[in-house]
């Protein structure tokens, strides 16, 4: 089947929908509430299972030579000793990861959609009957057979279509990120500490991203936030120190974790899907978040190729992602408990303990559990002629 469809939302979900569509014939227009499409200054770990839907979309190439392929790495406790390594064995089996500076993944996806299918400042006010979209406050009106909504966290989608779903919830947990410049080989890692991580994620081009994760109330705010987080790793290991002193103050991003803590029974109502976020908000301790948003638009356009109608390939969409989705945020919901959610010094010393005792062997299968997905094969068909140009 082929037809219309507009995708709300030019995230990194909404952008692979868009890619994913377009590829099986679809017509689709993106609408963006931003003046700009654009990502945070972050960076992000296109785990193996979204690297192989981006390859399903003829994208992974240029996602691997604007990244840095994984490295060799592992957790460490806070002094630097190691909890758990990854090696180049492990690596080859688990598959590797590829670490890239958001923007650029972003442009990656952008680059394969034509620019008059990407509208900026249109903020989606409903898509049922039609979607309607203000543009500098007058409206828009369009017609689609298929309604995307990759509006995020905050869905207005969600909480229109779906008014009985509880509204996402604080995770306990505020995060701080930034990039910075670096000179020399690092590893790729996961610092564990009472009631805080740090993780480093070396990219292309002598960069490398940075995170730290801390236990804390909701909505707190520093007036230099990169103060807090030397204060909160204040004697962690090397490198540590150096990339947070290399670190300009301006550039550290802090955003309390937010997630969809009751699952949805449904993504799907009519002919409207929710992708990524707005159906199945995570926290990013498994760095998950945006991979299940990117393997949703490679399924979503597998499900809309094969189908008969939308409403089959919206049910099967909906079969397909719902318990990997829920599954997945689960599990990263378990990972952040067990990792900085643990303050408690005994609870730390026999998580460590835990962690130092588990075979690499195991650890590998454990980390496979999802990564190892791999995408439907998306036939690459013309658009559809029949369709009016969106
Ligand atoms: C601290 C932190 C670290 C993370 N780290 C990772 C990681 O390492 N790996 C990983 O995979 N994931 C990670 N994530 C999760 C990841 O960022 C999200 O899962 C992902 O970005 C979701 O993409 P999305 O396209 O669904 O939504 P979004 O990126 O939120 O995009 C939604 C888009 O919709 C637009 N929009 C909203 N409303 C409207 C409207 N009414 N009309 C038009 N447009 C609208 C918004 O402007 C936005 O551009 C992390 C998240 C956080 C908070």
């Amino acid at each position: 089947m082929r037809g219309t469809a507009v995708v709300v939302g030019g995230g990194l979900g909404g952008l692979t929908a868009a890619v994913a569509l377009r590829r099986v014939g679809w017509r689709v227009t993106v609408l963006e509430r931003a003046p700009e499409f654009g990502e945070v200054g972050a960076g992000i770990g296109v785990m193996p299972n979204a690297l192989r839907a981006l390859d399903a979309l003829g994208l992974g190439d240029a996602v691997r030579r604007e990244g840095t392929p994984r490295l060799p790495g592992g957790v460490l406790d806070h002094r630097g000793r190691a909890l758990g390594h990854l090696d180049e064995d492990g690596l080859d089996r688990l598959g590797r990861l590829v670490a890239i500076h958001r923007a650029d993944l972003h442009r990656v996806l952008r680059s394969a959609l034509p620019a008059d299918s990407l509208v900026t400042s249109a903020d989606v006010v409903e898509v049922e009957p039609a979607v309607r979209y203000l543009v500098d406050g007058e409206p828009v009106e369009l017609e689609a057979d298929l309604v995307v909504a990759a509006d995020g966290i905050a869905s207005r989608v969600r909480s229109t279509l779906w008014p009985d779903a509880p509204e996402p919830v604080y995770a306990g947990t505020t995060a701080w990120r930034a990039v910075v410049d670096h000179d020399g080989p690092l590893e790729i890692g996961q610092t564990l500490g009472p009631g805080t991580e740090f993780g480093v994620l070396p990219l292309a081009a002598g960069r490398v991203y940075w995170y730290a994760a801390t236990l804390s109330p909701a909505g707190l705010r520093a007036d230099d936030e990169l103060a807090e987080v030397k204060r909160l790793v204040d004697g962690w290991h090397d490198p540590i120190p150096a990339l947070l002193a290399a670190t300009d103050p301006e550039s550290v991003l802090r955003h309390d974790v937010h997630e969809l803590a009751s699952p949805l029974p449904t993504y799907v109502r009519g002919r409207v899907a929710l992708l990524g976020d707005s159906a199945h908000a995570m926290t990013p301790f498994l760095g998950q978040g945006a991979c299940q948003a990117i393997e949703d638009g490679v399924v979503l356009a597998a499900a809309c190729a094969d189908g008969a109608t939308v409403a089959e390939a919206l049910a099967r969409y909906d079969r397909e992602r719902r318990p990997r989705t829920q599954a997945v945020a689960r599990a990263s919901r378990l990972m952040g408990r067990a990792g900085h959610g643990l303050r408690n010094p005994v609870a730390v010393a026999a998580r460590n303990a835990l962690l130092r005792a588990v075979p690499a062997k195991v650890a590998v299968s454990g980390m496979a559990r999802f990564s190892a997905w791999r995408p439907p094969v998306l036939v690459a068909r013309p658009p559809s002629p029949s369709a009016p140009p969106a």
